[in-house]
């Protein structure tokens, strides 16, 4: 077991540039995490084994990815002085804790997993779904228990895959004796920022579905996404009462509007209920609150984009801070999979003598 330390594993996939619901769901809160000081590792994963499960057929958008993600991370404020960014793939002996794992879930348990099955039907992958893809759930399992992982700051999608994590912490260490660290998932406190929808409304935000707004997109390509998203079909002329419900510039003013925002770019309204209530009432266009949403954006995105440049022009930094945490990471999961293979027995050459 660990020594009470408290640990961070938390990941992404790089099938794409990172996007505002990645930001609300989990990027904000990881550098809350990493800038409070309480913890005392902290391991960021570029996934991009668990990205070759359902791209298997398109290696180069995975490399190409893994640089866009860790400009992403960089540019949000993880700061590699206090976390590791790993790329999962090099961490080889992730795969090796995954085979060991998969001895301990069964074929039903992962077909009952709602996020793997919602995926599945994503993809359209009823009739040909692959093995690896398949057993993603147990790979994470394999990624949160390599780092000793005590917190997973992740939006709710994942609440199956820490699930699945901690019932096979549980089926491990009452089989093979205590060895692996119990896990948590820590989701964002706001309710909408769980699983921020996507601007047409229809789904969750997804690199997968192109129903992004991106962290790196230029101020004119957000600002022309926001003034065509999704509102109250029904709110035609201004004077109409309006739904909230579903309306996407509502929801993502609850995801990102602050009370200090009003005194900046709307003075008229004390606050977002203020709002709200006259866009019900009727009396209040839309053009008008997707301006004030455009600022609030924009006002979030712009440091953002300036910290992405900077590191742009810096691309041998970018490398030389992945190579260095992958290797952090590798050290680290080599003692756990040590571990692991002790508890199992399997430790034929460790210097303790081959009598079994
Ligand atoms: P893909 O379509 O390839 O699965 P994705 O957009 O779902 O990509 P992931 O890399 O799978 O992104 O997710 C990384 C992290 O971001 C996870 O913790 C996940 O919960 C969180 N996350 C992803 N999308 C959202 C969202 N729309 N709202 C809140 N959190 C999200
Ligand atoms: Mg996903």
């Amino acid at each position: 077991m660990g020594e009470n330390k408290k640990i961070i594993l938390t990941g992404d996939r790089p099938t794409g540039k990172l996007h505002v619901g990645h930001y609300v769901g989990s990027l904000k809160r990881r550098v809350e995490l990493q800038n409070s000081g309480e913890y005392d590792e902290i391991y960021i994963m570029i996934a991009d084994a668990q990205a070759l499960t359902d791209n298997a057929d398109n290696p180069q958008k995975v490399r190409d990815n893994i640089l866009e993600v860790a400009l992403d991370y960089l540019s949000v404020g993880i700061d590699p002085a206090k976390s590791n960014i790993l790329i999962q793939s090099y961490v080889s002996e992730l795969t090796e804790l995954s085979f060991y794992y998969m001895n301990l879930v069964t074929v039903s348990r992962l077909q009952r997993n709602p996020t793997v099955k919602a995926e599945i039907q994503m993809r359209n992958f009823e009739t040909s779904i692959p093995v690896g893809f398949f057993t993603y759930p147990i790979s994470q399992a394999a990624d949160i228990t390599a780092f000793e992982a005590t917190a997973v700051p992740a939006g709710e999608d994942q609440m199956p895959m820490v699930e699945q994590t901690k019932e096979i912490v549980h089926k491990f260490n009452s089989v093979y004796g205590e060895t692996l660290v119990d896990p948590q998932i820590l989701l964002p406190s706001n309710k909408v920022c769980l699983r921020l929808p996507g601007i047409d409304g229809k789904a969750k935000m997804s690199k997968s579905l192109g129903n992004c707004i991106y962290l790196s997109e230029p101020e004119a390509e957000v600002k022309k996404k926001i003034m065509s998203m999704f509102t109250d079909p029904d709110h035609i002329r201004i004077e109409d009462p309006g739904k909230l419900e579903g309306n996407m510039v509502f929801t993502y003013l609850d995801a990102f509007c602050r009370q200090e925002h009003f005194a900046e770019y709307l003075p008229e309204y004390a606050n977002l209920d203020e709002l709200k209530e006259h866009y019900k009432r009727g009396g209040l266009g839309d053009v008008k609150v997707k301006k004030f949403l455009n600022n609030v954006v924009q006002e979030e995105l712009r440091p953002i984009r300036a910290k992405r440049a900077e590191y742009e022009k810096n691309m041998d930094e970018v490398y030389e801070i992945l190579k260095k945490g992958s290797e952090a990471a590798k050290e680290k999961a080599a003692v756990t999979l040590s571990k692991v293979k002790a508890a199992m027995k399997i430790n034929y050459f460790d210097g303790q003598g081959i009598r079994l």
